[in-house]
């Protein structure tokens, strides 16, 4: 298996090459060659099967030479055992058609605990193998960075700094990045906001001196192996409920497309799912361009789903890729045109985008209304952003059978619960001592060279 860029022109990769580096060097994201297809047969036979099996059989065809399989499977095995439920990715029932995919019970309660365990499970492998040591930078908004800390912490051959905007991130999530003691995690907060934590990344990838001086690698959620990862739990919901003599669809709260490019990936292997429908916060540049044509920015509202609030997609690149006939010179053109604001989809492309892709947009009153209405009506507490997903998945039921991805835990978000429902969630018991740990932290001013120059002496000593 073959990785290629959506702009067509950087290098092509291996599994293992793919997942350590992240952006493509001409700026695009790399995607498989062809998507591996199963039989109707082999999807049947999941039914039943364990989480970390049903996760073997769908990604094993993706690695090529880059694990043995009873290496792979160890890695499956780690990455998934600190979770806090036995069936990982649990579905409970919200209405007579429609479930809820519980992703929350990772170790930093959201979805993004999938991916990150395992891809640094599979990151520490690969550089055991080949003796090298890797420096891993990422900006976060505060799921990713929790996720990250938590993955990498204490792995041998990773050094990871993460960058996270001072005094904007909720109280949970900067524990959670700040209180792990290990010496190779280090959480940077930044007198900044998201966007220039995420500028600072970008900075340090295109500075190539420094990128191959520390040998940069990523993890955000552009990196395939993350992509990959998140396949798995829409095989491992839809074979329970009856896939693939049955079809189903899913709604996914949706903010760099990360996760519902997983549920399309997950269709093209051949599961039969019906409708992907994309679930904004206010923030609805995906919702806008699903409707009309038009991909452009208007800034980004913060909003009580902070993990959503996003200017750009990143991931919709990919999805772009394939709509446009995997016409990497399109594609170029378009992010090019993204410059100046925005561009225009073709007819035909957003033909194609439509027959996968429905979607929807969810205000904050809304949003407040779903987490009450929900509780009253079925005990479920759901936290914004999985309330965002509700609204959507609400206007959207129908004969199929609907699950809509529950991404993080209400505990990590508790003001926005305490409005709506007037009582503060409780962290699972396995992390009840949170607020007790030491914190450690390093406040850096929003300045390539001070970053740069701090990693480099964090690194060397
Ligand atoms: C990251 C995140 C999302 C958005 O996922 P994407 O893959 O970026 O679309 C939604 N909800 C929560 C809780 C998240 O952490």
């Amino acid at each position: 298996m073959k990785y290629i860029s959506t702009r067509g022109t950087a290098p092509i990769l291996t599994f293992g090459e793919a997942m350590m580096t992240g952006l493509a060097r001409d700026g695009g994201l790399y995607v498989p060659q062809t998507i591996p297809v199963m039989a109707r047969e082999e999807i049947a036979a999941l039914a039943g099967c364990s989480y970390e099996d049903i996760a073997f059989k769908v990604m094993r065809p993706y690695l090529g030479e880059t694990f043995g399989d009873d290496e792979f499977r160890a890695l499956i095995a780690a990455a998934y055992k600190p979770f806090g439920h036995l069936a990982r990715a649990p579905l409970v029932q919200m209405g007579p058609n429609h479930f809820l995919l519980e992703l929350f019970h990772g170790p930093t309660l959201a979805f993004k605990d999938f991916a990150m365990q395992l891809i640094g499970q599979m990151m520490q492998a690969a550089l055991a193998k080949s003796g090298e040591r890797v420096t891993i930078v990422g900006a976060t908004s505060g799921d990713t960075g929790s996720a990250a800390m938590e993955a990498f912490r204490g792995l041998a051959n990773v050094d990871l700094f993460i960058l996270y905007p001072h005094g904007r991130v909720s109280e949970v999530q900067r524990r959670q990045m700040t209180t792990p003691s290990e010496a190779n995690v280090h959480a940077f907060a930044v007198d900044g906001d998201f966007d220039d934590c995420q500028a600072r990344v970008k900075d340090m990838f295109n500075d190539f001196a420094f990128r191959d001086g520390v040998q940069l690698a990523g993890v955000n959620s552009i990196n395939w192996a993350r992509v990959l990862a998140q396949v798995v739990y829409y095989f491992s919901s839809a074979v329970s409920l009856g896939a693939p003599h049955r079809a189903v669809s899913f709604t996914v709260p949706t903010g760099n497309f990360g996760d519902i490019f997983a549920g399309y990936i997950a269709r093209q292997m051949g599961l039969p799912i019906e409708k992907l429908v994309i679930a904004t916060n206010h923030n609805d540049i995906l919702h806008r361009a699903l409707t009309s044509g038009e991909y452009r920015t208007n800034g980004v509202k913060p909003s009580m789903s902070p993990s959503m609030d996003i200017q750009v997609s990143s991931n919709f690149e990919r999805a772009l890729f394939h709509a446009y006939g995997s016409d990497g010179r399109a594609i170029a053109q378009l992010m090019d045109e993204m410059k100046s604001g925005g561009f225009h989809i073709s007819q035909g492309a957003l033909e194609s985008l439509r027959s996968t892709f429905a979607s929807g947009r969810c205000s904050e009153e809304e949003t407040t209304a779903t987490i009450t209405r929900e509780y009253v009506r079925t005990g479920e507490i759901l936290c914004p952003h999985s309330a965002v997903g509700v609204k959507v998945a609400n206007e959207h039921l129908g004969a199929t059978p609907m699950i809509t991805l529950a991404t993080a835990h209400p505990a990590k978000f508790p003001d926005a619960v305490l409005d709506a429902i007037g009582q503060r969630p409780d962290l699972p018991p396995r992390m009840a001592d949170l607020f007790d740990r030491r914190e450690r932290l390093t406040r850096v001013p929003n300045d390539l060279g001070r970053l740069q120059s701090l990693i480099r002496e964090r690194i060397a000593s």
